[in-house]
């Protein structure tokens, strides 16, 4: 759903407290990690809670139960209770927490807002030009040969190779001390960081040569598939009162906002949690409003006139992310207990 490499570097996604061999017979889902999710999930004989926030952000240093994170890991542990985050990973891909909220916005035509950088690599691997097809497949099926949406890209030129096997080698071709020349293919795909191994690992397992020749490229490219964010038009008309209506009735709560810069809203720019970072983003995007959380009083400031900022708070932004999480697991696992959590983990109460 949301690989782990793709979190960002301050974050603390992924297998928090447990083995991964440790047996689970469902799953229970949150935004937060609080001792009464734990304890639900106890008493419904769960082993396994995934959050979008992960309970241990910062190092702990001892455990003795003084403050809640404590608490919950302790009791996790007593309790064979396995405990895995999915955060900033999640908020990073292009079908993550913002496309979500925009599907709830009823927003379909969107894309991210602040595309990533450095998380693409081109594998460049030379091959006998009858495995070139096979070789290809197992690079698509491994997760390699995606650019944006179009799926098994590949680029390859036809050439000669050369090599002269040595003692110790036991080559398919070619016999020891004598040079050979092969009519070979260059195949060059683009793959994310994080399928790097798997990709590498099926190329030289179809690869028919003892050694497989190849190399991997770091790219500069920046992606749209991952990144911070989305952006996208509404297709319906909406004034600035009507549109503030109706992400009342999305968000079901109040909201801060500054000024509209005008009265008609076409473009929006969301960040689920506190996007405040993206503010110049969805500024230079050309939204008319910017739906986030946890803005502070002068950062409303920064609005200027260029856009308006409305602010529906942190757990009201992503509260979909557990029907995210939930959805996509049920898809991956059918015959799998996926149970939504009973406990609303929102500390913030509005008189
Ligand atoms: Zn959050």
């Amino acid at each position: 759903m949301a690989p782990p490499m793709l979190q960002e570097s301050y974050d603390n996604s992924g297998l928090l407290v447990g083995a991964s061999d440790w047996e689970t017979n469902g799953v229970l889902v949150a935004l937060d990690c609080l001792e009464e999710v734990v304890d639900e999930a106890i008493e419904k004989g769960i082993h396994l809670v995934v959050t979008h926030h992960p309970i241990v952000f910062s190092g702990l240093k001892r455990f003795n139960g003084k403050s809640y994170i404590e608490r919950v890991v302790m009791k996790a542990i007593k309790h064979d209770v396995a405990l895995y985050a999915i955060h900033t990973n999640l908020d990073n891909v292009s079908w993550g927490v913002n496309a979500k909220i925009m599907e709830k916005l009823g927003i379909s035509n969107h894309r991210v807002l602040l595309p990533m950088r450095g998380a693409l690599k081109k594998l460049q691997v030379y091959v006998p030009a009858a495995n070139a097809e096979e070789l290809a497949e197992a690079v698509y099926t491994a997760g390699g040969g995606k650019v944006s949406l179009y799926e098994e890209c590949s680029f390859s030129t036809s050439g000669q190779g050369t090599f002269k096997p040595t003692e110790g080698t036991n080559p398919v071709v070619g016999s020891l001390g004598k040079r050979e020349t092969v009519q070979e293919v260059k195949m060059e795909f683009i793959v994310p960081h994080f399928a790097q191994r798997a990709v590498e690992s099926a190329a030289r397992a179809t690869h028919p040569y003892e050694v497989m020749a190849y190399e991997w490229i770091a790219l500069e490219n920046s992606t749209d598939l991952f990144g911070a964010g989305a952006i996208g038009r509404l297709s319906k008309d909406f004034n600035f009162e009507q549109f503030l209506a109706h992400c009342k009735s999305v968000f079901g709560t109040t909201i801060r906002y500054t000024a509209p810069s005008k009265d008609k809203v076409e473009t929006v720019a969301v960040c689920g949690g506190s996007g405040s970072f993206l503010l110049g983003a969805a500024k230079a995007s050309g939204a008319d409003v910017f739906i986030t959380a946890d803005y502070k009083y002068h950062q409303f400031f920064d609005a200027e006139n260029d856009l308006s900022i409305l602010d529906v708070g942190h757990f009201e932004s992503e509260q979909f992310t557990i029907d995210l999480i939930a959805d996509g697991l049920s898809k991956k696992f059918p015959k799998f207990a996926v149970l939504k959590t009973e406990v609303n983990t929102n500390p913030i109460q509005y008189y």
